[in-house]
């Protein structure tokens, strides 16, 4: 028998038509490329993406076409997120920091027919120009009279405004339309697409509302340094103003320093971010010796916080949500907001637990899996491949049958190439991802297990365990460490005595390499692929 009740479609716009109404007040603030700072309310926000949809028509945007961003995290980029969704077209962020090889592929296979773009990335823009789809419009992120000098023919954004009226007609779309294209960086290959709809955005922010609650609040302020580019910034931009909290938008300047300033003069509550951006909040912490005023939390995701950073964040009184997820996730699946039990337990029981990834959010279910594909018991012993399924999971990669075909296993569930235990209260603890595994006599080790011990030590300011191929054991452990003081590094005995008591013997990294820098991936995470290559003929003692 069916039920009697209304369906209205999901739909992204609604998101901002409810927040321009129920949270009118709350606001979008944006550290800009100008310099300076721009405020405007969730209900302003609204009318521009109805004044922008109307630009983008008459830049001959039509329902289905891909819009592509090349942009910071900013109000502009925001609009452009509800203006090119809202009318059924497709919002595809582009990651500036992929190479232009990689560039040109996605805008080419999303067959991007605008791209808009901060006017930072004109130098970018400019040398990709002759390599670009015949007919693209170009977009500057800015007003007139602050288009910068260029070669190439650029519409300003704000002449897209001018002249056009506060309401447009939204379209009722299917809630399964495409909204928004995100590729992943993928490190083999081409990137692969994740193309979101309505439904899937809509259902990832509340279920993002509802387990991240205690940041994501009514009159919370939330910094996403984690950026628009990337996986729609965690899906904040749409969280937040179903919540009714403020975005503070950092624009390009991430530094320690910066977002210290940042946080503290727009009264930030809440910041989201991968763990290397941290390490440069929490120096600046240290240095200053304070917290910024009402500042509550940070959630780290995209790689494994550290352990000793949790634990310097707590003891600051910044409280730690640890969460993972995926660009084909949409991308949240867990966070390790602890439950309320749990958050008796004595400090050392919760930092164990809180270095962990934590819980499923609703909608996604997970299970584990070995080679074979049997399903593994959730008693946080038993560690296999993680699988995931849910409305908020990718069914498969755009335009790409061969990568569809190979990403999920006989009953429809998504393979995420990472490889975790869950224990018997759900908490999820990835070891692994499967490519960065070290195997080792035919025995896996954690290069993520080595990296929290190693990041324990005083001395060692980042670092990262990779295999290195090994002509008796096929692989083994090398560690490459950051110091904190060049002067003054750790020993290979040193790190190996933080370590002992809490691995095999065998497991213990084979040797050490001091860098100054770890190589870093377009999202931000430490490129394993760049530091394998590097040391493929390292020779171990
Ligand atoms: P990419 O880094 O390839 O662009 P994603 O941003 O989608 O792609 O990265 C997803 C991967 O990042 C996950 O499969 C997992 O390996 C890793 N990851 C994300 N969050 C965490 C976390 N909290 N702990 C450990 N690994 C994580």
């Amino acid at each position: 028998m069916k039920g009697m009740m209304m369906n209205e479609p999901l739909s992204i716009l609604e998101i901002l038509r409810y927040a321009a109404s129920a949270h009118p007040g709350a606001e979008v603030v944006s550290s800009r490329v100008e310099g300076d700072m721009h405020r405007e309310t969730y209900a302003t926000a609204y009318v521009r993406a109805a004044r922008l949809a109307h630009g983008l028509g008459r830049l001959g945007v039509a329902p289905g076409d891909r819009v592509a961003t090349l942009a910071w995290n900013g109000y502009r980029h925001f609009e452009l997120y509800y203006a090119v969704s809202g009318m059924g077209a497709v919002c595809h962020t582009i990651n500036p920091r992929l190479s232009a090889e990689q560039m040109l592929y996605i805008i080419g296979h999303a067959e991007d027919r605008v791209l808009c773009f901060d006017t930072t990335f004109l130098p970018l823009v400019e040398a990709l120009a002759d390599r670009l789809p015949r007919g693209m419009t170009l977009v500057a992120l800015c007003e007139r009279k602050a288009l910068p000098d260029s070669r190439l023919d650029l519409v300003a954004y704000e002449d897209l405004f001018e002249g056009q009226p506060d309401t447009y007609d939204w379209p009722r779309l299917p809630e399964d339309s495409a909204a928004a294209l995100c590729y992943t960086s993928g490190t083999t290959g081409h990137p692969k697409g994740a193309l979101y709809t309505h439904r899937s955005t809509v259902l990832h922010a509340m279920s993002l509302a509802i387990a991240l609650s205690a940041s994501l609040q009514e009159g919370g302020r939330i910094l996403p340094v984690v950026p628009l580019f990337h996986v729609n910034a965690w899906g904040l931009p749409y969280a937040a103003p179903l919540v009714g909290a403020s975005l503070v938008m950092p624009g390009p300047k991430l530094d320690g320093a910066s977002l210290f300033d940042l946080i503290e003069a727009q009264g930030v509550t809440s910041a989201w971010g991968v763990p290397t951006v941290w390490l440069g909040l929490r120096s600046e912490i240290e240095a200053r010796g304070r917290v910024p005023e009402g500042f509550r939390q940070v959630v780290i995701g995209g790689s494994a916080a550290p352990r000793p950073m949790i634990e310097g964040f707590e003891r600051a009184g910044i409280e730690v949500i640890h969460a993972w997820g995926m660009t084909e996730m949409s991308p949240v699946g867990t966070h390790g907001l602890l439950s309320e039990p749990m958050r008796e337990l004595p400090v050392e029981e919760r930092m164990r637990l809180k270095s962990k990834q934590g819980r499923r959010i609703f909608g996604v279910e997970l299970k584990i899996a070995d080679e074979d594909g049997t399903r593994l018991p959730e008693d946080g012993r038993a560690s296999g491949e993680l699988f995931v399924r849910g409305n908020t999971v990718i069914s498969g990669y755009f335009a790409n049958a061969e990568a569809s075909a190979n990403a999920f296993d006989g009953e429809g569930w998504f393979g995420t190439g990472d490889v975790a235990t869950i224990d018997a209260q759900g908490f999820v603890t990835i070891q692994d991802r499967t490519k960065d595994l070290i195997k080792s006599g035919g025995e896996w080790i954690s290069s993520i297990d080595l990296e929290n011990l190693a990041m324990a030590h005083p001395k060692v300011a980042s670092c990262a365990v990779i295999a290195v191929p090994h002509p008796k054991w096929d692989e083994r452990p090398l560690l490459v460490v950051v110091p904190r003081d060049a002067a003054n590094p750790p020993t290979l005995a040193d790190l190996h005595d933080a370590m002992r008591d809490h691995v095999a013997r065998w497991q213990l990294p084979d040797d050490l390499v001091l860098l100054e820098e770890l190589p870093l991936t377009a999202t931000g995470k430490v490129s394993k692929l760049t530091l394998r290559d590097r040391f493929r003929d390292h020779v171990l003692p």
